[in-house]
């Protein structure tokens, strides 16, 4: 637990975004995320499932598995072009091999090639070099960030956008970082709780707040569906609504 890790001065716990995480939870389960068996499975997953669906990283990291890759030393060596071959599945093959490599080289330079070093860093610090590296915005590094690291970084994807805009508590057109200062500032900097909710933002995103159908009779945050926004939700293909599955 990291509560005192980062909380910023402005931080008022919402009893809210509170309730919808125990709805969620109570509906779901515990989610078990990040499927990943080491920190440097996360890392990569997080890399690989940039702009595409899980599945398709999960591909390429049995891929990389197979080949002995899933290791620091073995993934150091590897030639540019078996790493492509490897991850292919997971598209943009050569941007995100590009990507691995510049995490890479950052983790010699900088912490001696220990994920450990680099974990025991600042978390500001690291969140700034990370999102410096090619390949890397802020939804991946923070991804890492809270999944390998345990950092309270929440990582405010397009499903977390997209019900918390519905429910009017951010604005549609609001971005990565108004999404998540929104969230910081509502919840405490907990890491294992941004990890389960994330994880529960996904689910129901999945299962229900849809992109361009909003199944709000089945869903377990439909309680919370403030009465002015249910007429737009209605119609939620007309929204602005931030683009996932
Ligand atoms: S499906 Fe409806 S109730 Fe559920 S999160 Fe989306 S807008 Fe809210």
């Amino acid at each position: 637990m990291m509560l005192a890790e980062r909380a910023p001065s402005h931080f008022r716990p919402s009893p809210t975004l509170r309730r919808y995480y125990a709805a969620l939870l109570a509906r779901f389960g515990p989610q078990g995320w990040w499927p990943a068996r080491t920190r440097l499975e996360v890392i990569l997953g997080a890399i690989l499932t940039q702009n595409t669906a899980w599945s398709n990283a999960a591909r390429a990291i049995a891929r990389l598995r197979r080949a002995g890759l899933l290791n620091l030393r073995k993934l150091r060596g590897a030639s540019q072009a078996d790493l492509e071959i490897c991850i292919r599945p997971a598209g943009f093959y050569r941007q995100k091999a590009a990507a691995i490599r510049s995490f890479l080289e950052w983790l010699d330079r900088t912490c001696g090639g220990s994920l450990h070093k680099a974990f025991l860093r600042p978390p500001e610090l690291l969140r700034k070099e990370l999102l410096g590296l090619r390949g890397l915005g802020p939804e991946t590094a923070d991804a890492i960030l809270l999944y390998a690291g345990g950092k309270p970084f929440f990582v405010a994807d397009a499903y977390t956008r997209r019900v918390l805009a519905r429910h009017a508590m951010v604005s549609p057109r609001a971005g990565y970082a108004a999404v998540q200062e929104f969230v910081h500032r509502s919840l405490p900097p907990d890491p294992e709780m941004f990890n389960e909710f994330h994880a529960l933002l996904v689910e129901v995103g999945k299962r229900c707040c849809r992109r361009r159908q909003a199944l709000c009779g089945e869903c377990p945050l439909k309680g919370f569906l403030p009465p002015e926004a249910r007429v737009n939700v209605q119609d939620a293909a007309a929204l602005t609504s931030p683009a996932a599955p």
